[in-house]
């Protein structure tokens, strides 16, 4: 037996966070601050310089976003911080999801120009699906407009959280200077010259006397009732130390009842190192989020998991990456047990045996390799072959299954072929690799034009896609022009289309029989089979034969080749003969019975709607509104944002091809948007008939 190591670090001592931010609020460059001032990085990157650690895949770096969640570890006051880079475009909100599903508490980044933008509710709503307990930093301080009172309520009003100020900014725009701490009573400052490196210790300039008090009212009000004890010697007016104050803010912030407001300008390096307190302060260690909760996949019954040593082993794999280095590493939250580098675990949906080659602790742009993984611990596994992203790793005599994760279905399609030979025969291999990381990512053949078709979750998505097949697998293809993926739907239900096969083959005989309902769903539902017959009607082959042919018909509708959605088939009647029933037979008339039908189902199409935010400064807001509306936009709400507005609203995904460029030129350079998937929608007749 190979012997576990003892863990390195207590579970106590241990953070796993993600940092959350609508785009450009300045997740990367706080992100790079952590690790300079961790010490994990020894020269500070700067986003647009294109040199940031995280952002360190080449398409990151020159467009200055953040793609890919990369797990970095850094160490903190003898603590550990495992930090996940979420991405902020909406293109990756999957990989959004799917690393608030691993993590145990998150920083929510604003920018105090921006406040809350509508990209952060989503961000937002999705930390509160997983209850991931959060602390705020509201950043670029420095910035012309900036307001920290307005930001603060925002995070109340918009989120409906409940923000409780513990540090009040010191000077504003260029003349920020540092932050107050309103639980140790005492304000920070740092100077440029050393990078903020040192933070100096002040007392409260004077001017904040009033506000402080204030703000130490609130705090008191927002978290006493945590603390009975407390709450009376605060009634009874004996002094608080800061301990006990912090340790009741990480109650109520574990409970998820307060969200804890910090601020500063990560660009002019202040107030990171309070932030990295914080996290430690007031952040869950993995062990305080509650038992892990999976499913015995035997019994299909729920079993709780203590994040503990103690409790057999089990972890889920949130990511695949493939390493030019070490090949496929799967990057891991371990919930439960221990386990050594050179063992096998199972991974229960594949029924498979995997053995772990190697344990690896990543950090931005370089690993160490570790003899073993414990509970709590995040860590990129190598040697696993089968296992996806989603999957559950456990012990083979104690199965468990954890919840996997969805993923939206992608929107828009393009056409790829191959440019010379040598690229034709990567191709699919690449692709394979490509498919395997991102599981929003699909492609098919298409059989008439010989042609793949590569979709995905938009433009930008596609555009990378193609940019590091290029790149870091030197396959050159020439792409054909974005199309929106389409679906297609019933609008009436048909009841009982028959369809009989009796058939001489071969010197034998074949025979089918079904009858068929189809019947339109709500939104939402996807293909739905039911099957109404008992055994002695139609044996349980036949009827997986029918139900197999129509999802395999319902894959390509009859309006344009699209996949058909929100419907049920019925199979309400039938019958077979012993001497010549078979399968094949079933599969021959249940096609054609279902697409009798769905002629007769009055089929449409259902196109993407997005939901929009555009910024632009006032004076091109009528121009930007008329072009808007002109594309089938439609306004649901306006805002001020400093000096600019902001339109929110909905769009057709099929009207926002190139829109980056188009809003560019039409405001000077000076408009932004983003866009996300919000549903699928009948198309208008108008458009219908055109398309
Ligand atoms: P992300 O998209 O959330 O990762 O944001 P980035 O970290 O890439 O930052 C977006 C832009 O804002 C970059 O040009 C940064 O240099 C800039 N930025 C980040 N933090 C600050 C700040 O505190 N003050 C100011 N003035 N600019 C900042
Ligand atoms: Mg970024």
């Amino acid at each position: 037996m190979i012997k576990i190591e003892k863990r390195e670090m207590p579970i106590e001592r241990i953070r796993n966070i993600g940092i959350m931010a609508h785009i450009d609020a300045g997740k990367t460059t706080t992100t790079e601050r952590i690790l300079f001032y961790s010490g994990r990085i020894h020269k500070m990157g700067e986003v647009h310089e294109g040199t940031a650690t995280m952002d360190y895949m080449q398409q990151e770096q020159e467009r200055g976003i953040t793609i890919v969640s990369a797990a970095t570890t850094c160490e903190w006051k003898n603590n550990r911080i495992n930090i996940i880079d979420t991405p902020g475009h909406v293109d990756f909100t999957v990989e959004v999801e799917r690393s608030l599903r691993v993590l145990d508490g998150a920083v929510a980044i604003f920018c105090s120009v921006g406040g809350v933008q509508p990209q952060t509710e989503t961000v937002w709503r999705q930390a509160r699906k997983y209850n991931v307990p959060c602390i705020c930093f509201i950043n670029k301080i420095d910035r012309l407009g900036g307001d920290f009172y307005k930001s603060v309520g925002e995070i109340k009003n918009k989120l409906g959280a409940k923000p409780v100020i513990l540090q009040l900014p010191i000077g504003q725009e260029s003349d920020f200077k540092g932050v107050v701490d309103i639980v140790l009573e005492k304000a920070y400052i740092w100077h440029e010259d050393d990078l903020g490196a040192e933070t100096f210790i002040i007392d409260i300039p004077e001017e904040f006397s009033d506000s402080v008090a204030k703000a130490r009212e609130e705090l008191f009000e927002m978290v006493l009732d945590y603390d009975e004890e407390l709450m009376n010697d605060y009634l009874e007016g004996a002094l608080i130390d800061s301990g006990r104050l912090k340790n009741v803010i990480r109650i109520a912030v574990l409970k998820n009842a307060v969200t804890p407001v910090f601020c500063g300008s990560a660009l002019k390096n202040k107030g990171i190192q309070p932030l990295l307190d914080a996290i430690i302060d007031y952040l869950p260690d993995p062990s305080q989020v509650g038992a892990a909760i999976g499913i015995n996949p035997k019994k299909e019954e729920k079993i709780f998991r203590q994040v503990s040593d103690d409790e057999p082993f089990s972890a889920l794999v949130f990511k695949i990456q493939s390493d030019p280095f070490v090949g496929r590493l799967a990057y891991t939250r371990v919930y439960s047990g221990s386990l050594s580098a050179g063992t096998v675990a199972f991974n229960p949906r594949k029924r498979k045996r995997e053995r772990i080659g190697k344990i690896l602790t990543m950090h931005a742009n370089s690993r160490t390799e570790t003899n073993s993984l414990h509970a709590g611990d995040i860590v990129a596994l190598v040697g696993l072959k089968e296992t996806q992203t989603g999957d559950t790793l456990c012990r083979e005599d104690k199965q468990i299954v954890y919840e996997g994760m969805q993923f939206p279905e992608p929107v828009m399609h393009i056409s790829i072929e191959p440019r010379t030979k040598g690229d034709a025969d990567k191709l699919e291999s690449v692709l394979d690799r490509l498919t395997d990381e991102d599981p929003t990512f699909r492609v098919r053949n298409e059989e008439e034009s010989g042609q793949k078709i590569i979709s995905g979750m938009g433009e930008l998505h596609l555009d990378i896609i193609v940019d590091r097949m290029k790149r870091d697998y030197k396959v050159d293809v020439r792409v054909g022009k974005p199309q929106v993926s389409y679906r297609e739907t019933i609008t009436k239900r048909v009841d009982r289309t028959e369809s009989v096969c009796d058939r001489q083959f071969g010197g034998g005989s074949q025979y089918g029989h079904v009858v068929l309902d189809l019947i339109p769903l709500e939104k939402g539902h996807g293909l739905v089979f039911e099957n109404k017959l008992s055994e002695n009607q139609l044996l349980p082959e036949f009827v997986s034969a029918v139900e197999s042919a129509v999802r395999d018909a319902s894959s390509a509708g009859i309006i344009a080749g699209y996949p058909i959605f929100d419907m049920k088939v019925v199979l309400s009647g039938g019958s077979m003969r012993r001497e010549d029933s078979c399968e094949a037979a079933y599969k021959i008339t249940a096609a054609q019975a279902f697409f009798e039908a769905l002629k007769k189902a009055e089929p449409t199409l259902l196109e993407p709607i997005m939901q929009i935010e555009i910024l632009v400064p006032d004076e091109y807001l009528g121009e930007i509104m008329n072009d808007f509306n002109s594309r089938r936009g439609k306004i649901e709400n306006m805002h001020i944002r400093g000096d600019l507005k902001e339109i929110v609203g909905k769009v057709p995904l099929s009207n926002m091809f190139g829109y980056s460029t188009e809003l560019r030129n039409r405001s000077q350079g000076r408009g932004t948007f983003s866009m996300q998937f919000d549903s699928f929608e009948r198309v208008p007749e108008t458009v219908f008939e055109k398309l």
